[in-house]
C-alpha cells in the first residue's frame, strides 16, 4: 500500500488552523510545511496553493519531494515551495516553515527595516534581530536563495516588501516563532509612541544568543 502521511498533513492542517485563528494569515495567503523524513530522502508536506482558509481541509496538504514533484493529493503545492525547500536543504536542524503575512512584520518587510532585539524572549527564541532578505519575486528562486541567506541560523527572517517567515525544529516550534515575531513587530511598533524601543545591551544579546545556539544544538 502507498503511505499517504496522514498524520503529517493533519499536523500541516492543525499548524493551518492555529495561524489562522491567530491573524497571522487571512484569506489564501502564507503557507505552512513540515519535513517528512523517509528511508528514500526527506519529503515535505505542504499546503495547496490559493485554496481558501474557511475552505482548507487535510486533502489540500500536498506531499511532494525536494525537486517539488507530486507524490500525495492533487492540486498545486504552495507558488513558494521553492523558498520552503531551499531552507530545508540549508538547515537540517528545521523541521517546519510558515510563511505569513501579518500586518507588523509586514510593515518592517515594507519599510526594509529589520525587527530589532528588544525583548529577552525575541533573542532565546529567535536567535537575535529579524533581518529583511534582499528582494526576490514572489515564488523566485531568488527570493528563495535571499531569504535562505538572510535568515543564517536564526529561526525567522523578513521577505523584502511581502512578508515573514518562521522555521522551527517541528511545526509548534515554528508557530511560536511566527507569533514572536509579529508580537515583536507590534511591540516595536507600539512603543515608536512611547519615545521607541531602546534595543537590548550587545553583552545580554550575544549571552542569549549562546543560550539559543545551544538550544539548537548549533556548535
Ligand atoms: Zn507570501
Amino acid at each position: 500500500m502507498t503511505e499517504t502521511f496522514e498524520r503529517e498533513r493533519q499536523d500541516v492542517l492543525e499548524a493551518v488552523r492555529r495561524i489562522v485563528a491567530t491573524g497571522l494569515v487571512a484569506g489564501a495567503s502564507g503557507n505552512v510545511s513540515r519535513r517528512i523524513v523517509t528511508p528514500d530522502g526527506d519529503l515535505i508536506a505542504i499546503t495547496a496553493s490559493r485554496v481558501p482558509y474557511h475552505r482548507f481541509g487535510v486533502d489540500d496538504v500536498l506531499v511532494v519531494d525536494f525537486d517539488i514533484e507530486p507524490v500525495v493529493g492533487d492540486g498545486v503545492p504552495s507558488s513558494e515551495s521553492l523558498a520552503h525547500v531551499a531552507i530545508y536543504r540549508a538547515r537540517p536542524d528545521v523541521g517546519a516553515v510558515i510563511h505569513t503575512h501579518p500586518v507588523h512584520a509586514s510593515a518592517f518587510a515594507a519599510a526594509c527595516t529589520p525587527i530589532p532585539a528588544v525583548l529577552d524572549e525575541q533573542v532565546v527564541t529567535l536567535g537575535g534581530p529579524v533581518e529583511v532578505a534582499a528582494y526576490g519575486p514572489s515564488a523566485s528562486e531568488q527570493l528563495a536563495q535571499n531569504a535562505v541567506a538572510a535568515l543564517g541560523d536564526r529561526a525567522a527572517v523578513l521577505l523584502r516588501h511581502h512578508g515573514a517567515i518562521a522555521v522551527g525544529a517541528d511545526l509548534d516550534e515554528a508557530v511560536a516563532v511566527a507569533d514572536l515575531t509579529e508580537r515583536a513587530a507590534k511591540v516595536c511598533t507600539l512603543a515608536a509612541s512611547l519615545g521607541g524601543a531602546r534595543p537590548l545591551p550587545d553583552d545580554v544579546v550575544r549571552a542569549e544568543q549562546k543560550i539559543y545556539r545551544m538550544m539548537k544544538g548549533f556548535k
